[in-house]
């Protein structure tokens, strides 16, 4: 029996995916193994990884100038790998905050004796909005502008691409990529973990412009120095064969369900129906800005916090899973990535209904 995940990742993924991982699970390609048993560097995997590559730049439409790398380390790792690849000690960094995850590429940066410059800072909103459009002026000497399109926990979503002009753009999409389309050759860097939108944890995706390739400090480290890793198609030690598999098979349904736009029109529809029922409730609140309220996740809150523990029971009980907000801010969260249908989302609204109607 299949529950309605809302977790924030690891995420639920597509039924269909895991069948057909499940269904060839011994046997793959007629090999007489798993995927998870054969060589790297075998031809079989090797095809696998290219493919997948080449779903990936057609899915999000990203050019030859850009190299995508599959990487491991999770997006964390890419907090310090980014400085180590783009910057040299004492170089200029430019950032929004707009959330935990964003304070922690920071809090990396300065690690690395970067000159950080904070051009927005939505803590003092307690992270419930997006910078307005126009509202910063990035440095134009900066190394790059970091910033974070949707944060998970806050549930605060970019409603735009922020102007960086000939600075380089870097992104960390871990919670939003895959869920609708983007204009990549507005961006130098994108990066994002697998363990939302494209599959399981240990898997993290850099899709990183050409020009940005031949600036990694010299103790950068091999498996993170992207240059070298390119060199290697993303090879130079053992790949997470699995996550890379996987990935594939999520992008071709991505690509048969239509592709981004259709992920948008999806996406949009659930985001609609769930923050439009808790603005009506009156018991249930977001405290995101409405401009910037995330279509990945759903943070809120009830008019009697001391009911969420029996909230997240009960509804798991009645088969909605995860739902807990992120133990730092309490409440409640829905994560609802490409994989969770319109259904699911109605499932948690109606138990939201009755929820109240029994306690509100
Ligand atoms: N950035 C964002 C936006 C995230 O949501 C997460 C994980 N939830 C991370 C970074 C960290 O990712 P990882 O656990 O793969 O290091």
């Amino acid at each position: 029996m299949r529950v309605h995940n809302f977790s924030s990742g690891p995420a639920m993924l597509p039924f269909e995916v895991l069948e057909a991982a499940a269904s060839e699970l011994s046997d793959w390609r007629g090999s007489g193994m798993s995927v998870l048993e054969v060589s790297h560097r075998g031809k079989d995997f090797v095809a696998c990884a290219a493919e997948a590559e080449a779903l990936l730049r057609e899915v999000m439409g990203i050019g030859d100038n850009y190299k995508v790398l599959f990487l491991q380390g999770g997006a964390s790792g890419q907090f310090d790998a980014i400085p180590f690849n783009l910057t040299a000690a004492g170089d200029r960094v430019d950032f929004l905050n707009t959330g935990q995850w964003s304070a922690k590429a920071i809090s990396a940066a300065k690690r690395q004796g970067l000159e950080v410059s904070v051009l927005a800072d939505q803590a003092d909103s307690k992270y419930t909005d997006t910078p307005a459009a126009g509202s910063f002026e990035v440095h134009p000497d900066a190394a790059y502008l970091h910033y974070t399109p949707n944060e998970t926990i806050g549930g605060v979503e970019f409603g735009y691409i922020p102007e960086s002009g000939s600075v380089p753009l870097v992104a960390d999409m871990s919670s939003t990529i895959l869920s609708r389309p983007i204009d990549v050759n507005r961006y130098g860097l994108i990066y994002a973990g697998a363990q939302k939108n494209m599959g399981p944890s240990g898997l993290c995706v850099v899709i990183v412009r050409e020009d940005l390739l031949d600036k990694a400090r010299p103790n950068t480290p091999s498996v993170w120095n992207y240059a070298a890793m390119a060199a290697a198609d993303s090879m130079l030690n053992t790949p997470p064969t699995f996550g890379v598999y996987l990935l594939g098979k999520i992008l071709q349904w991505v690509k048969d369900a239509g592709g981004l736009t259709a992920m948008a029109d999806r996406n949009r529809a659930k985001a609609e129906a769930l923050y439009g029922f808790i603005d009506a409730s009156g018991y249930y609140s977001n405290p995101v800005a409405t401009d910037s309220r995330s279509w990945m996740n759903v943070p809120f809150r009830q008019a009697k916090d001391e009911l969420d523990k029996t909230f997240v029971a009960e509804a798991t009980a009645a088969g909605l899973t995860n739902l807990a907000g992120h133990r730092s801010v309490g409440g409640m969260r829905a994560s609802i990535y490409n994989a969770m249908p319109l259904e699911g989302v109605q499932a948690l609204i109606d138990f939201m209904t009755d929820f109240e109607r029994r306690n509100g």
